[in-house]
């Protein structure tokens, strides 16, 4: 909240405006929360760098914790040096009182001087209220009415600090004002010096103008150094902002200027012996939770680290250093460290996966070579029994006398052809034949000899066909001839042109000649759509036979029967 530059006469009207706008618009509080004010005594404008070092501090410590007893925090801002200390004052007790008057807080904290003075003038506002004075320059000051939280500033170490970072200081300049405060903190030096004497030389700039400041500092020679305190005003009563005035003083010396507080360790000034504002906004985060603060812990060594550089002072201990130049790897030595492992990290991940794989492929390689290998030898398995089949069938269905087929042959080969037959409508014929009189063969020329002839016959017969027809030895001197797409009468001529072959067959046997007959019966068979069996069409044919027998044999009879 900005509070406009009062003047007696406007202050009223102002303060009832402001009134009505926080009447209007009430502050919204959430009763379960415990509830704090904390009252300034900068305005924004004439401290906001001390002023955001407090509100961080604050923020840090109470919004650092639990979180479930977090304060609400309101602040307000006496505004004292731009306005005036009077006016402020007499405008900010009525302004307070309406502004707050729904609200019952917790406490009341009054940061520096303005505001525990206003705080303990003003023993009404918020009755009943616990009340914290932090106290900073008003030395043996302590309020009435509350906890006064002092801080008790060490200028001792604050001079020291001086000669520790410039060895060869010979002279320290103390600039201040000719305020009641910065005469205070000017007695702080005063009170010190004598510790110096023959080694440093003090001096007190609190009694000129800013221009004359400026142009003296400008003169100083290279073993002095400046010490400078806020300063408000000049010995003409001219306002000046600690900021401004610090910054332009910093500008014109050419020496080192220290100071007193971190707010005013602005571009320039090098640093020092500080009060820090972030720990004074920790002590009253403290307070404002209810916790004990300790002030002493407020005061610290704080350096800017490039213009320490400059002066030769980077050697220093326990100093905290602002813009201190750090190298990459000081910035993200975690981050560097982190993104290495987890690139590494990643590497070993991948190799091993890779490593994984290939050991996969590998033995998947194997196991596909396997496979083949396998199916190699089982195709050449299957070929080799389908061979042993084919030729043990072949055994099977072979004469072993004779080589051609067999009954068992035959009598497939006769089933087969008979379903074409069926099928087709085309007619199948079947000679049965017999060697007439063989015992005769046997009996005369021994059993050998009559093997040779069963033999010389099955090739006679076996020569004598076509390439579709087919011969067995279907019993001992008997045969069977199958003719297929053959009718009766061609399968007549056949078996005649066989009978005369035979016939006509004159067998060695030593001084012997050895001659045979056959008898042949033919039958054939039934054609498309017959029940024809093997067992009926070769019953046909051997009927025919019997007839070729009976009628003196060496003939060929064919049967008239159907099937
Ligand atoms: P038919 O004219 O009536 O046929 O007179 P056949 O003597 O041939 O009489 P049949 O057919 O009944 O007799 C067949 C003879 O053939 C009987 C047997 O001794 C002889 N035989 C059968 N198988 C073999 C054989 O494998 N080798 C020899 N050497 N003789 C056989
Ligand atoms: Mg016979
Ligand atoms: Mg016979």
């Amino acid at each position: 909240m900005l509070l406009p530059r009062f003047r007696s006469l406007h202050a009223t009207f102002a303060v009832t405006l402001l009134a009505l706008l926080c009447v209007a618009m009430p502050a919204s509080a959430d009763p379960a929360r415990r509830q704090v004010l904390v009252l300034y005594s900068l305005g924004s404008d004439s401290a906001s760098a001390w002023q955001s070092r407090l509100n961080a501090g604050i923020a840090h410590e109470v919004g650092g914790g639990q979180g479930t007893d977090v304060p609400e925090v309101f602040d307000e801002r006496l505004n004292g040096v731009r306005v005036g200390e009077s006016a402020a004052l007499a405008a900010m007790a009525p302004y307070l009182q309406t502004k707050y008057a729904g609200l019952r807080f917790d406490a009341v904290i009054a940061e520096n001087y303005q505001a525990c003075r206003f705080l303990s003038e003003h023993p009404d506002l918020f009755p009943g209220v616990a009340r914290f004075y932090v106290n900073h320059g008003r030395r043996g000051w302590k309020p009435a009415d509350g906890t006064g939280m002092e801080i008790d500033f060490d200028f001792e170490r604050a001079i020291a600090v001086i000669p520790r970072s410039l060895p060869d200081v010979k002279r320290i300049v103390v600039v201040g004002d000719p305020t009641p405060r910065g005469q205070e903190w000017i007695n702080g030096v005063r009170a010190v010096a004598p510790q110096y004497a023959g080694r440093i030389a003090f001096e007190f700039w609190d009694r000129q103008s800013f221009a004359q400041l400026y142009q003296r500092a400008a003169t100083l020679g290279p073993d002095s150094a400046i010490y400078m305190f806020p300063t408000y005003a000049d010995s003409e009563g001219a306002p000046g902002m600690p900021a401004v005035v610090a910054r332009k003083l910093a500008a014109s010396a050419h020496v080192p200027v220290y100071t007193y507080v971190d707010s005013l360790i602005v571009p320039g000034i090098v640093g020092g012996y500080v009060v820090s504002g972030e720990r004074v906004g920790r002590a009253i985060g403290r307070l404002v939770k209810g916790q004990p603060a300790d002030l002493a812990q407020v005061q610290t060594t704080i350096f800017d680290y490039p213009l320490a550089r400059r002066f030769g002072m980077t050697e220093l201990e326990g100093v905290h250093w602002l813009n201190a130049e750090r190298s990459v790897w000081d910035l993200y030595r975690w981050q560097i460290i982190g993104g290495i492992s987890l690139i590494a990290l990643q590497a070993l991940l991948i190799s091993a996966l890779m490593l994984a794989l290939r050991g996969r492929r590998r033995a998947m390689d194997a196991l596909g070579r396997e496979r083949e290998q396998l199916e190699d030898a089982v195709a050449q398995r299957t070929l080799e029994l389908q061979a042993a089949n084919s030729a043990l069938e072949q055994q099977v269905t072979t004469d072993a006398l004779t080589g051609i087929g067999n009954r068992r042959r035959m009598t497939s080969q006769i089933n087969a052809e008979l379903e074409r037959t069926r099928r087709t409508g085309n007619p199948l014929s079947l000679l049965m034949v017999d060697i007439d009189h063989f015992k005769n063969v046997n009996d005369s020329f021994g059993h050998d000899a009559g093997d040779r002839a069963i033999v010389a016959v099955a090739i006679a017969l076996a020569v004598d066909l076509r390439g579709i027809d087919s011969v067995a030895r279907f019993g001992g001197e008997e045969f069977v001839v199958l003719l297929p797409e053959t009718g009766l009468d061609r399968a007549c001529d056949v078996a005649e042109r066989l009978r005369a072959s035979i016939a006509a067959l004159r067998l060695d046997d030593g001084d012997r000649t050895i001659e045979l007959t056959i008898s042949i019966g033919v039958a054939c068979a039934g054609g498309r759509g017959s029940a024809d069996s093997p067992s009926a069409l070769l019953s046909r044919a051997d009927r025919a036979l019997y007839q070729a027998k009976a009628e003196g044999r060496n003939r060929v009879v064919r049967s008239e029967e159907r099937a």
